[in-house]
């Protein structure tokens, strides 16, 4: 048994994604399923057969969240507001503020983070307005910021500490 290693940086956090395109779904069927690397948020597709991890369960999210309490404030074409995120991931982050924001809007975050003097700077575009926040979807130059990566798997790693503790 080997542990599934993206082949783009070689992280060992992947994730088993649902397959999208008709091709996609024919290479599942002969066990070759497209997976997703939650560091660098590269999609692939590899054979799932003696695969301990991540195993058969096709996670709904492609991204895995992580709960945060982070000071926000953001632009877009005809606004310019201030925030909390709640909900972050490499994909996309949920939003508490009282601005209203449209499904499509494209913002642009400036995001505080702990222990660092430079913000975050992402662009997004708005997927969802609901009672829980507004749900965003990073545009792709965000998901590869490597500033927001390492600060997820910081986010990571503290959680598995706490853990255990
Ligand atoms: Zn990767």
């Amino acid at each position: 048994m080997w542990a599934l290693r993206c082949p783009l940086c070689d992280k060992e956090s992947v994730v088993r994604v649902p397959p999208e395109s008709l091709l996609e779904r024919a290479a599942d069927l002969l066990g070759i399923s497209p997976f997703r690397c939650q560091f660098c948020s590269h999609r692939f597709p590899a054979v799932r057969w003696g695969r301990p991890q991540p195993g058969h369960v096709v996670e709904r999210r492609e991204f895995r969240r992580t709960p945060v309490q982070l000071a926000l404030a953001f632009t877009g074409d005809q606004v310019r507001g201030e925030g909390t995120i709640v909900d972050l991931s490499i994909g996309g982050c949920l939003i508490r503020s009282t601005l209203h924001l449209c499904v499509d809007d494209i913002i642009y975050l400036r995001v505080a983070l702990p222990r660092q003097e430079s913000p975050l700077e992402l662009a997004a575009m708005v997927r969802s307005v609901g009672s829980r926040g507004i749900g965003c979807k990073f545009l792709r130059a965000a998901r590869e910021d490597a500033r927001l990566a390492e600060f997820l798997r910081e986010q990571e790693e503290e959680s598995a500490r706490s853990g255990q503790a």
